[in-house]
This record gives structure tokens, sequence and C-alpha cells, in this order.
């Protein structure tokens, strides 16, 4: 399903799909590599090279899926594990994406499936600031939402960033005076990314006094219920082609 980047006459690619060809060309086209790693993964991967603490509540059995048998393997529960990956074999400066498919334990409604879709990324180079990452992912936003968004940044807590920071984007239905997709707020939360954290560079075997980072997280399915305007997460993995075939 991933990279499928064309459709033969009369057939339709999924939502989910779109979004992500769509994210990983805007990322590709900024000179980005596209990274992928397993989806089985170990917890040192998941939790510890990431600068998750021992007693975070992300490692307890209700949000992840430990494999029965298998000592210290789960299922991962963000494409996060692959930068930790990609830093232990390659030598800054680098830029990645990375999509792939990611798994919590948790109840299902309306905007929480058990697996659903993530865009990770990670630049690591000389001089990289804040200021990088915001223009990053407006560009980014520009090419899913169109040129006229406008985003901001407030203050996040992610284990593997310091500073955190989550990001607005301008209600893209209301312009921003107030309506039910964004509560009235007139911005949307799109997604959590910040400075990469010194542990997580050490952990990758790169210096943080050499180097610096930025990471971000991207919710593909959350943004492809807001571009094309669908009510419930479920619907995306529900296998009914009446989804499919409108786009
Ligand atoms: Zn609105």
């Amino acid at each position: 399903m991933l990279f499928c980047m064309e459709t033969k006459e009369n057939s339709h690619m999924h939502p989910l799909t779109r979004v992500i060809n769509d994210s990983t060309r805007a990322f590709v086209e900024l000179r980005f590599e596209v990274a992928t790693g397993p989806e089985l993964e170990d917890g040192y991967h998941n939790f510890d090279a990431l600068n998750v603490p021992k007693n975070h509540p992300a490692r307890d059995m209700q949000d992840t899926f430990w494999i029965k048998g298998m000592e210290n393997m789960l299922l991962r529960t963000h494409t996060s594990p692959v930068q930790a990956r990609y830093m232990e074999n390659h030598e800054p400066p680098f830029a990645i994406v990375v999509p792939g498919k990611v798994f919590r334990n948790e109840a299902t409604d309306m905007t929480h499936e058990v697996q659903f879709f993530q865009t990770e990324g990670l630049v690591v180079g000389e001089n990289i600031s804040l200021a990088n990452l915001k223009w990053t992912l407006e560009h980014f936003l520009k090419k899913l939402f169109g040129d006229d968004i406008a985003i901001q940044l407030r203050p996040g807590y992610f284990p593997f960033v310091e500073p955190g920071v989550e990001i607005d984007m301008r209600c893209f239905r209301c312009g921003g005076s107030g309506c039910p997709s964004c509560k009235g707020s007139g911005w949307i939360e799109i997604l959590g990314a910040g400075m990469v954290h010194p542990n997580v560079l050490r952990a990758g075997g790169i210096d943080p006094d050499v180097w610096q980072g930025f990471a971000f997280g991207i919710g593909v399915d959350r943004i492809a219920m807001l571009r094309y305007g669908i009510p419930d997460v479920r619907l995306l993995y529900s296998g009914d082609l009446r989804i499919s075939d409108q786009f």
C-alpha cells in the first residue's frame, strides 16, 4: 500500500495511501531520504534509545502490544525507533522521512484505532534550529492543505525532544473564526515535534556538542480525516470500497 504512485484508469487510491504519498513526496522534494524499519521491535529501540523513562505510562501493558513468548519484543508504538536505528548506522548530516504502520493496545473509538499510520521525520546537522523545523513543516502543510495555511507552535512534552512543540494549523474550514471542526478555537492540533534530545543523539552514537537535530511525528490518519472530512477513523480500515471510490 505504501508508495503506490499511480492508479489505473477507473481505479481509486485509498485516502491513507494518498496522504502517505503526498507527505512523503513533500519531504523527498526537500532531499529527505525515505527510511523504513521493522514493525516488530525490541523495547530498547522503541523506548530506551528514545529517552522514554522506565516508568513512562506508554510502557504499560495497556498501551503496548508485547509479544507472547518473546522477551522484550513488541509491535512498535511509533515510527521513532527507525530514527534510533538509522542513527546507529549513519553519520550526520542527514534528513530522513519514515512512513509506517504503528500499533497501540487501546480501545477503539471515532479517533482511535489499534493500528494506524505515522510519518516520522529526523534531520541532524550543524546549526539546526527550531526555525528550520518550522519552515520544513510549513512546507509540508502547504503541500497538503494549500499555500494559504498558517501555523502556531506551542510548548509540548515528548521524552525524545527538548524543547518539544505542538504545532497547530489555522482551521482551514472556518479560516480561524471558529467552527465544529476546530471546536470553536480557530486552530487544529496537527502534529508534535521538537529538537532532538541530547540523550537520543548519544544513544545513536552522535555527539550532541557537535550536532543538533529536529524530529517530528505526523498522524497520517488524522491528516486524512481532516483533509477529506472523514468523521470516524474506523471507516479508514473498514475495507468498504465506497470510501476509496470517492478518491
Ligand atoms: Zn474551524
